[in-house]
Formats: C-alpha cells, sequence, structure tokens
C-alpha cells in the first residue's frame, strides 16, 4: 500500500478550464487536488460571451464592462459600427475572474494547493503520481508526490502535461498575443469609448491576425497578435496606442502570451490523463476566443473523468474531445478557413470590413458569437451572405 495521499483527480493548472473542471468533480463528490502555479495573472483582452455566463453561472459582479458593439477598421481607416441588437459582450478582469472560479470550486470541496507540476511518475501499480514543486516560507523548494486515479492537463497553451502525457501534441500552431493594461482615459476621449470593442484588421497592426481594443471599466486591454517570426508585437501595440489617442494613458502591465488555434488530434493518453482548454488546443480560430471554450472543455473533461472513475473504461476519456468536436468542430472548421482566407492580405481585409457592414452578417454575427451555434433560422439571409461571400471569395463583388 502506497502511503502517498490519494485523489480520484488532479487537475494541473487553474485557469478557467482547469477550475472548471475541478468544480465540476468536486461537486460530484470526488476527492480533486487543483494545483497552479503561483501568482501570474493570465494574459487576456477577458471578452466573454453571454452564453458562458448563463451556462456556468457567473455572477453579474464579475463583469467590469459591457459591450453595446464593436467597430471594425479596414486598411483603409474606414470604420464599419456593428451595435448588438438587446445584447453585449461581458468583460471580465482574468485576475479577479479565475481566483473567484477557484475559490468556487474550492467551495464544492477541492484542495488547493500552489506548485508548480513536474512530471507523471508511475507506483509499482502502474497508478499516476504527480510530482509538483512547491517553495517553503524561506524561499525553500521542495518536491511533493501524490496519487491520482485521473490527471486533467489544464496548464495551458504550453502545457507541460500535454508535452510529457500526449507527446503528439507539441505539433500545434499558435498565434503569439501580446497586450497591455492601462488605465482608461477618465471621459469617452479621442476614439475610446468604454463601452466598444475596437477591432483593427490592417497590415500595419497585424500581418495575419488582428489588434484589439478592449474596454474594462477603468482599465482597458489594448493588443495584437500574429504568428509572423519576426513581426514587432511591441512595435505595433504602441502604434497602435499612438493612433487610438491613448499613448498618454498611463500602462499598468506589459504581457503576452501564446493562443493555440487549432485543437490537438487526441486530448486523453488512452490511461488517466485528458487535457482541457489551451492545453487541448482549443481557441476559436479568426477570434482568438478561448475562456468559453476553455470552460467547456474543462466540464467535457469532468464528465470524461467521472465516467472513467465510475466505469473505469479508458474509453470514457475520449469523450471529452469528441462530444466537443460535435458541439464546436464545425464553426472552429469555419473560422479556421475565414481567417486563412480573409486575413492574408490588406485587399482581402477591406472586403471583409465592407462585407460586416451588412446587417444580416452583422446579426448572424452576433447571434453565432453570443449563443455558440450556428444560426439555423433565417435561411434567406443565409442565402445572400453566402452568395455575397463567395463573390468576394471570387472577386466579383464590387469592393
Ligand atoms: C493576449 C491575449 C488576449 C486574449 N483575449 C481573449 C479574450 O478577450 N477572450 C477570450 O475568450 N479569450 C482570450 N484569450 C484566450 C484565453 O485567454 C485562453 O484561451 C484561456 O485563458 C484558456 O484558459 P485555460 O484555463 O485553458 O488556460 P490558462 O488560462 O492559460 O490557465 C492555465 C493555468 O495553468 C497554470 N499552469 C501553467 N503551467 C503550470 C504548471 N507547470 N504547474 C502548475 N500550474 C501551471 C497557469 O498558472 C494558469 O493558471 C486571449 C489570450 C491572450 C494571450
Amino acid at each position: 500500500m502506497s502511503d502517498l495521499q490519494t485523489y480520484d483527480a488532479v487537475v494541473v493548472g487553474g485557469g478557467p478550464a482547469g477550475a472548471t473542471a475541478a468544480n465540476d468533480l468536486a461537486s460530484r463528490g470526488h476527492r480533486v487536488l487543483l494545483l497552479d502555479r503561483a501568482g501570474r495573472i493570465k494574459p487576456c483582452g477577458g471578452a466573454i460571451p453571454p452564453r458562458l455566463l448563463r451556462d456556468f453561472a457567473i455572477p453579474e459582479a464579475l463583469i467590469v464592462a459591457r459591450c453595446r458593439s464593436a467597430r471594425i477598421v479596414a486598411p483603409s481607416s474606414r470604420e464599419v459600427d456593428m451595435p448588438i441588437d438587446g445584447g453585449f459582450v461581458a468583460m471580465v478582469d482574468r485576475e479577479i475572474f479565475d481566483e473567484w472560479l477557484r475559490e468556487r470550486a474550492a467551495g464544492s470541496g477541492t484542495e488547493r494547493q500552489t506548485g508548480t507540476f513536474v512530471r507523471i511518475d508511475r507506483e509499482s501499480d502502474g497508478v499516476a503520481v504527480v510530482v509538483y514543486r512547491v517553495l517553503d516560507a524561506g524561499g525553500e523548494e521542495s518536491l511533493v508526490r501524490v496519487r491520482a486515479r485521473a490527471v486533467i492537463g489544464a496548464d495551458g497553451a504550453t502545457s507541460a502535461v500535454a508535452r510529457q502525457a500526449i507527446p503528439q501534441s507539441r505539433k500545434t500552431k499558435n498565434v503569439f498575443a501580446y497586450h497591455e493594461i492601462l488605465e482608461a482615459p477618465k471621459l469617452d476621449q479621442g476614439a475610446y469609448d468604454g463601452t466598444r470593442c475596437d477591432i483593427y484588421y490592417q497590415e500595419q497592426v497585424s500581418p495575419d491576425f488582428y489588434g484589439w481594443i478592449f474596454p474594462h471599466g477603468d482599465t482597458l486591454s489594448i493588443g495584437v497578435g500574429s504568428a509572423r517570426k519576426g513581426f514587432s508585437l511591441r512595435n505595433a501595440t504602441r502604434d497602435l496606442r499612438a493612433r487610438a489617442g491613448l499613448a498618454g494613458c498611463a500602462t499598468l502591465r506589459r504581457e503576452g502570451a501564446p493562443i493555440p488555434l487549432r485543437p490537438l488530434k487526441k486530448w486523453d493518453n488512452g490511461r488517466d490523463v485528458v487535457l482541457a482548454g489551451d492545453a487541448a488546443g482549443i481557441v476559436a480560430p479568426a477570434s482568438g476566443e478561448g475562456i468559453f471554450y476553455a470552460m467547456t472543455g474543462g466540464r467535457l473533461a469532468a464528465d470524461a473523468v467521472a465516467q472513467f472513475l465510475a466505469t473505469g473504461k479508458v474509453a470514457a476519456l475520449a469523450t471529452a474531445r469528441t462530444r466537443f468536436m460535435k458541439a464546436h468542430g464545425l464553426v472552429f472548421w469555419v473560422l479556421g478557413i475565414m481567417q486563412y482566407f480573409w486575413y492574408c492580405n490588406d485587399r482581402r481585409r477591406e472586403r471583409f470590413v465592407k462585407m460586416c457592414a451588412d446587417p444580416d452578417v452583422q446579426r448572424l454575427t452576433w447571434e453565432a458569437y453570443m449563443n455558440k451555434e450556428l444560426v439555423r433560422k433565417s435561411p434567406l439571409a443565409h442565402a445572400r451572405i453566402f452568395l455575397n461571400d463567395l463573390g468576394h471569395l471570387l472577386g466579383l463583388a464590387r469592393t
């Protein structure tokens, strides 16, 4: 008999994916350890859809701003405003939001542990032993070992769990995103509006993704993403600040992180490990939206682990991926094509922004964003957009 502590599940990573998985499993009565590194605030624009608030019972108090429209800016500087009819994009502050999720998981019975995942060993009976590093009050490091009947790897885009347990996972495609958190102008100043998200589709801002300004109440996030090596995200952000009249605002933080834009082909090791969130590569292409998908992935990983613990059948672990791809795979595929086609040069970006001026495109875009489902109503609007889109793709439509 091992004298190590034994958990039903060790969840590595306390971001939206891990905290959701831990909360769901602990709520079902499982013994769960949530392991999270100390002290880093996740670099993130913090934009979340209303469906996330509903699905995961997020209190209104965590919303720091509500965006009622988006302004998209074309290479020519043409601006198209996309008002949201009766809805909003919610903004959260990740420092507060993530901690709230972790505390909710603790309230459901999860044991929280601050430490850094090192590796998974195996005991002689084959059970996983999660090894992690902790610091004591005097700054001395030591290694801790716990037994885990299942492990959920929710440790983000550069997941150490994925690297060790699912080696194929190394082949991922990332965009690197960098942003600065600024003190927001006191009154809506110049082009800045605290109830609007601004999105820049311009080569000089990003050669293959986009730049953004997201209001967060007293602060704002301004940044850019790109997968292009050698492209200076810092310089692009500096220039965007100057153009948006935000150069003089106090800078509170500068930070960046990779965003994976392709779901991994395998999320489990066929034995006792399953991935969730960025670790599984599930951020929507074209938009870079990952919080909703991370929490959904965390929930599906928890379901898969609960089924595995109940039945002992390892095949249950694979259901996390199959269920996710069934619900969101088509949207990811469409967004992937959109990014590939529309974000590749300024001529196409200009057409893309022009298309977004169409009221039907706006309505369907917002409905799809807010509810995370492809809108099946309005077949006539779909047909018209499809033909319009095809015209643009074939270069037949006038710009
Ligand atoms: C600049 C930027 C802007 C973005 N803006 C948006 C946005 O506006 N809206 C949106 O929906 N998405 C956005 N995203 C994407 C979104 O932030 C991620 O998809 C989301 O955070 C993924 O959640 P996660 O729980 O999978 O991973 P993470 O949030 O990355 O959490 C991983 C956790 O694991 C911990 N961890 C990592 N390694 C270890 C280890 N070895 N041991 C222990 N713990 C570890 C980390 O400390 C962290 O707490 C943005 C991303 C970036 C980089």
